[in-house]
């Protein structure tokens, strides 16, 4: 039987997931979930390079974060796991650290955009590295492909460095280049109209909002500002409540577009039905969502197993590596007695 192709892929646990997430890469890994073996990191280590000072939330957003996944319909069989909790990871860290120069690292313009987006003035040697930290994230479980937008394929090129520099110094083919699985990462603008969806800027609509936030949120929204009066016809094209019509209920948008342009559609008629049309498309992940969140012991058993599972084949991994690295010392080990 062949084998089928493992992804890595994941997120940060800075707080609950929303649509922003949704379109962007949730959906597409509901997907990918059926071809690929998929392995699903909640990097929590990665989240302290910028966000140190929130600590204290690690948990209860990795919480968060799982409930989300598996609300949108990521099946519990995939492989989940908490970053922090596969220690074979910082160890992998440290050897690619030997591998990979300060100004290669300097010189990698996500980081640098990154630092600019988050205020980061006074890098850390954590966030600078962090490309490292990824690359040892990607290989310790071997995997083939990650799914990416544009802006990650710098840190897809640094993890296909470290491993030609991994082979070539240490003379074994310990590891095979990952392929970058670029798609479209589409982005979906917050309520605000101005700033891609974010928490930090609360411009956003969570899974775990009730349907009444939602439409609170959604009747904030800015339309078309060349419309000044009802009976004015408005201009779907530059109003970007239409784009979430767009998105969450295309098949309406030529209806909305005519009664718009012929002024017969008001728009907080327009976004009063659009909040339906969303509270509608996340009933079944809500309710799923539900569904796990009244049952904390399930949720964390499903990343216990996953965690369990990631610790088995990273620890497989470090062994290649270290026998490699000629750092394996069966000698202590028979002398440990443990
Ligand atoms: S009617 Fe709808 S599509 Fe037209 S301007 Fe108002 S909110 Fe936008």
């Amino acid at each position: 039987m062949q084998h089928k192709k493992r992804i890595l892929t994941g997120d940060r646990p800075t707080g609950q997931l929303h649509l922003g997430h949704y379109v962007g890469t949730l959906k597409n890994r509901v997907r990918l979930q059926d071809d690929y073996d998929c392995f699903f990191i909640i990097a929590d280590l990665q989240m302290l390079t910028d966000h140190l000072e929130e600590y204290a939330s690690i948990e209860g957003n990795v919480f968060e974060v799982m409930c989300d996944y598996l609300g949108v319909g990521l099946r519990p069989e995939n492989t989940f796991f908490v970053q922090s909790q596969v220690p074979e990871l910082a160890e992998l860290t440290m050897y690619f650290s030997f591998l990979v120069t300060l100004a290669r690292l300097q010189r990698n313009p996500t980081v640098k955009d990154e630092a600019k987006t988050y205020g980061v003035t006074s890098m850390s040697y954590g966030f600078l590295g962090y490309p490292v930290s990824q690359a040892a994230d990607i290989l310790a479980f071997k995997a083939d492909l990650i799914p990416i937008g544009q802006d990650q394929l710098p840190h897809v090129e640094q993890t296909r460095e470290i491993v030609r520099s991994f082979n070539r110094i240490f003379d074994k083919e310990v590891f095979v280049l990952p392929q970058p699985l670029v798609g479209e990462v589409p982005i979906l603008v917050g309520t605000d109209g101005d700033n891609k969806m974010s928490k930090s800027l609360d411009n956003f609509i969570a899974f775990a909002h009730s349907p009444q936030e939602t439409e609170r949120r959604i009747l904030n929204m800015v339309t078309d500002h060349k419309r000044a009066y009802r009976k004015d016809p408005g201009h779907p094209d530059e109003c970007f409540t239409f784009r979430y019509w767009s998105i969450f209920s295309p098949s309406d948008t030529p209806l909305v577009c005519r009664e718009c342009e012929s002024a017969t559609r008001g728009c907080k008629e327009c976004k009063t039905q659009l909040a339906i049309k969303l509270n509608d498309y996340l009933v079944e992940i809500r309710e799923r969502r539900q569904q796990y969140a009244s049952q904390p012991d399930l949720v964390w058993d499903i990343l216990a197993t996953g965690t369990r599972r990631a610790r088995v084949v990273a620890a497989e991994t470090l062994a290649e590596v270290r026998e490699a690295m000629k750092i394996s010392f069966p000698q202590l080990l028979m002398k440990g007695g443990k």
